[in-house]
């Protein structure tokens, strides 16, 4: 069966580290800690970046942006995405929607909800509608309840222009 629509699934963790902010979704959020990553270490994108590539069966974001390439240190994971974007472009692939969950005891990102909304909606060429940012906690419960660290699940809806 031939289909226009392909859907892909990401998951990111990073560890909490010493810092002062994390970012998510493009957005610093001031926190007692900060990640340990090679990037900026934001699970948000790096999540949905592996959605959206996994949804046009284009690997993952290792393979376009590895670690060990000292280009990326310390790079705004928005660059990411927007090559993502470009890269799916490239292909015939429109984003439809994206839905992503974080998942943390701390911080809170109600307060930030919106913001992290208009990056990665400005970065997908999106209306705000198509892109879903929710919250939970873990209850305490596991390497994420005991707040070693923060992750976060995408998913990812994409159109080809052709069917194939
Ligand atoms: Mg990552």
């Amino acid at each position: 069966m031939s289909t226009r629509l392909r859907i892909g699934h990401g998951i990111d963790v990073h560890a909490f580290g010493v810092g002062d902010a994390i970012v998510l979704g493009g957005v610093r959020i001031p926190h007692h800690r900060g990640v340990v990553a090679h990037s900026d270490g934001d699970v948000v994108i790096h999540a949905l970046c592996d959605a959206l590539l996994g949804a046009a069966g284009l690997g993952d974001i290792g393979m376009h942006f590895p670690d060990s390439d000292p280009q990326w240190r310390g790079a705004d994971s928005r660059v990411f995405l927007r090559h993502v974007r470009a890269l799916l472009a490239e292909r015939g692939y429109e984003v439809v929607n994206v839905d992503l969950t974080v998942l943390a005891e701390a911080p809170r990102l109600g307060p930030h909800r919106d913001a992290m909304r208009a990056n990665l909606t400005a970065d997908l060429g999106l209306a705000s509608e198509r892109v879903n940012v929710k919250a939970t906690t873990t209850e305490q419960l596991g390497y994420l309840g005991r707040s070693e660290g923060i992750a976060c699940h995408a998913v990812a809806l994409i159109e080809s222009a052709v069917e194939r």
